[in-house]
C-alpha cells in the first residue's frame, strides 16, 4: 500500500515578508516551536513503525520550516527509511544546505519558490546551483503576479534548460493577464494553463481520502487541505479504515496540491511519480 500524506504541523512563521502573506515575518512562540517539533518527532516515529506502508511525504507549513534544524533533521531520517518513496518540502530555499549531504538524495526533494524582492536572483541560483551540484532533485517555482514576469523571464534563463519553472498563476481576478502575458507564461511554463483556472471538482473522482491525505501536528487525518472535515486519526489503531475511495464535496479546486490528485485531469502521468515535489522532468 502506498500512503501519499501532505503534513502540516503548528508552525506559523516566516523569515521573508512576502506583502499578500499572512506569515510574513511572523514568529512562533517557543511553546509553538517545541510543540511542532514534538509532533513531527511522533509522526517520524509513526512513518517508521508502517513498515508495510510505502509513504510518500510533503511538508506544507504555513511559512518557512526549512530553516529549523529539526525539519532538516526529520527529512534526512525519513529519506533513509525503507518504506519511504519520497519525502519533500515546500521552502523558500533561504536554509544553509549542508545537511543534505547526510539525507539519501534519491528519495529526498525540494518545491522551491523564488520570491523575488526577497532574495536576489542571483542568492536564489547559487543555492540552485549547490543543489545541482548535491545532486538534489528541485522544482523552482514563482508566484506568476504581472510586475513579476521580467523577473521571471530571467529566472528561466538562469536556470539549466532541463529544470522545470512552475508558475502559479493568479486567479483571483478574471481576465488578469493580457494576450500578451499569458503567452510569455506560456513560453516559460507550457503547464501554467493547468493552474489558471479553478476546476469543477464537486462529485468527482478525487484520489484524496484514499490514497492521498492531509495531517496536521495531532495526527488529525483530513481528505485535503482544503476540506476540513476530519476522517479519523493515524494515531488511532484503525486509521486505515479511513482510507477508501471518495468524491469531491468543494465547488472548485484551484491548488497544485490539491487537483493534481483529481482522477480526470491525469496529470500524474504527466508528473511521473513527482506530483509532490511539481517536477516535470524534461
Ligand atoms: S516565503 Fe512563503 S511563507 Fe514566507 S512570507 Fe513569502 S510567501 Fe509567505
Ligand atoms: S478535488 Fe481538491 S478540494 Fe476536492 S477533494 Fe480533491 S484536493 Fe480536495
Amino acid at each position: 500500500m502506498t500512503l501519499s500524506i501532505l503534513y502540516r504541523g503548528p508552525l506559523s512563521s516566516c523569515n521573508y515578508s512576502c506583502n499578500y502573506c499572512p506569515f510574513a515575518k511572523r514568529k512562533d512562540s517557543r511553546e509553538t516551536l517545541e510543540r511542532d517539533a514534538a509532533q513531527l518527532a511522533r509522526f517520524v516515529t509513526f512513518v517508521q513503525e508502517q513498515a508495510d506502508i510505502q509513504f510518500k511525504i510533503l511538508f506544507t507549513p504555513w511559512g518557512e520550516a526549512l530553516i529549523r534544524k529539526y525539519y532538516q533533521e526529520a527529512m534526512v531520517t525519513l529519506s533513509l527509511l525503507p518504506n519511504v518513496e519520497r519525502v519533500a518540502i515546500q521552502t523558500n530555499l533561504s536554509c544553509k544546505l549542508g545537511w543534505l549531504k547526510k539525507a539519501d538524495k534519491t528519495k529526498l526533494a525540494l518545491w522551491t519558490t523564488y520570491h523575488p524582492g526577497e532574495t536576489s536572483r542571483t542568492a536564489f541560483l547559487e543555492q540552485c546551483r549547490q543543489l545541482d551540484a548535491m545532486e538534489v532533485s528541485y522544482s523552482v517555482g514563482v508566484v506568476g503576479f504581472k510586475e513579476a514576469i521580467t523577473e521571471i523571464e530571467h529566472l528561466r534563463a538562469a536556470l539549466p534548460p532541463e529544470r522545470y519553472l512552475w508558475i502559479n498563476a493568479q486567479k483571483k481576478l478574471a481576465n488578469y493577464y493580457t494576450a500578451e502575458e499569458t503567452a510569455t507564461l506560456l513560453s516559460i511554463d507550457p503547464y501554467v494553463v493547468n493552474n489558471m483556472i479553478h476546476y469543477d471538482s464537486y462529485g468527482k473522482a478525487c484520489k484524496t481520502g484514499h490514497t492521498v491525505i492531509s495531517l496536521d501536528g495531532d495526527g488529525n487525518m483530513f481528505r485535503c487541505h482544503f476540506i476540513k472535515e476530519k476522517i479519523g486519526n493515524i494515531y488511532e489503531q484503525h486509521f486505515r479504515e479511513a482510507l477508501f475511495p471518495r468524491t469531491c464535496t468543494n465547488a472548485t479546486c484551484g491548488c497544485h496540491i490539491g487537483y493534481v490528485h483529481m482522477d480526470d485531469l491525469k496529470l500524474y502521468a504527466l508528473y511521473q511519480g513527482r506530483e509532490l515535489e511539481r517536477i516535470i522532468l524534461k
